[in-house]
């Protein structure tokens, strides 16, 4: 007997901790178009728990901008759907039992160590724009030792020695030795909230996600991740990094390019089917078909009919002032 597949699962997952620009767009329309094209479930999550950075208005607002795209979804905050709620910051306890686990299974140790103190351990190297590798100076705590005071302490998740490989639908193969390259990392704040990592992985997997789209800029956390489905006992999703979108000077889309929010954008009168049909180019659609479409529905459909990862270049995807002129 064949045992039937897993249904499909994917997600949106915008942070409300600013305006959402064309490079979060063009990750949005790919993982939409992907995700219809699989016949999988879609959801929106709204990954709010960094608080400091949280903005108020960027929830409604990210929720806006995908409706303009023509970007829908079955489940989220505004629908509801068997995994509700799905606002992070409204799933804590789910973190909470999640990282209990991790103590009582050795997985993790509480950190006491400020940035400035991890900056400065001599032997910490420097790693791209990630910040240092943790130097390991409070790894020697073992279950049973007494735990720093509340509020004094992240929890570290003990990385592996062994080599982590896995094949990216986007990136291709992928390996690291996560304890040398990537480090021990903190799955809580020492506010005591979940960190992005723990907060990720236990909600795609409690809300049965199989497929992760989302940028190449998350790649390091991809094995940081299969580290604690590892740790779990749960199955991963499959991995599709796409490639960020840079300005002319090869960096990474940011406010000295100009302002590329959609919302201005849209505010300038810009229309969202320019945006879509730009993306879908850059994914390697054919630009003929993709011009002629006259509605954004109707370039949706014929997107998503044609979806095929293979066609994606894997270079970063330049936008410059005549991106979206034509
Ligand atoms: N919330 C993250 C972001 O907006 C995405 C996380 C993910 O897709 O795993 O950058
Ligand atoms: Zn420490």
């Amino acid at each position: 007997m064949t045992e039937s597949p897993l249904p499909s699962v994917a997600r949106l997952a915008p942070s409300p901790t600013g305006a959402q620009h064309l490079g979060n767009a063009r990750t949005y329309l790919l993982a939409f178009w992907c995700a219809r094209a699989n016949g999988a479930t879609l959801l929106l999550r709204i990954e709010d728990i960094d608080s400091p950075r949280v903005k108020s208005w960027a929830t409604a607002q990210a929720i806006d901008d995908l409706k303009w795209l023509g970007i829908d979804w079955d489940h989220g905050p505004d629908v509801g759907g068997p995994h509700a709620p799905y606002i992070q910051t409204e799933r804590a306890q789910l973190y909470h039992d999640a990282l209990t686990r991790l103590i009582e299974s050795g997985h993790v140790y509480p950190c006491t160590c400020t940035r400035r103190d991890i900056e400065t351990a001599a032997s910490a190297p420097h790693l791209g724009d990630e910040g240092p590798i943790y130097p390991g100076t409070c790894a020697n705590w073992r279950l049973g030792d007494p735990v720093p005071e509340a509020g004094t302490c992240c929890w570290r998740f003990r990385s592996r020695l062994d080599p982590l490989n896995f094949v990216d639908r986007c990136a291709g193969e992928k390996s690291c030795i996560p304890k040398t390259e990537l480090g021990d990392f903190p799955i809580t704040r020492k506010t005591g909230e979940a960190a992005y990592q723990l907060a990720v992985v236990v909600d795609d997997s409690a809300m049965g996600v199989t497929q992760v789209v989302r940028g190449d800029d998350l790649l390091p956390s991809a094995f940081r991740q299969l580290e604690l489905y590892a740790a779990f006992g749960w199955t991963p999703p499959s991995f599709t990094h796409v490639p960020l979108v840079v300005g002319t000077d090869g960096r990474r889309l940011a406010k000295r390019h100009g302002d590329t929010r959609l919302s201005h954008l849209r505010d300038s009168g810009v229309e969202a089917i320019n945006i879509a049909k730009w993306a879908a180019i850059s994914a390697g659609f054919d630009g003929e078909a993709v011009r002629r479409e006259k509605s954004l529905d109707q370039l949706h459909a014929t997107i998503i009919k044609q979806f095929d990862w293979r066609r994606l270049p894997r270079a970063p995807v330049v936008v410059d002032d005549g991106t979206l002129a034509s």
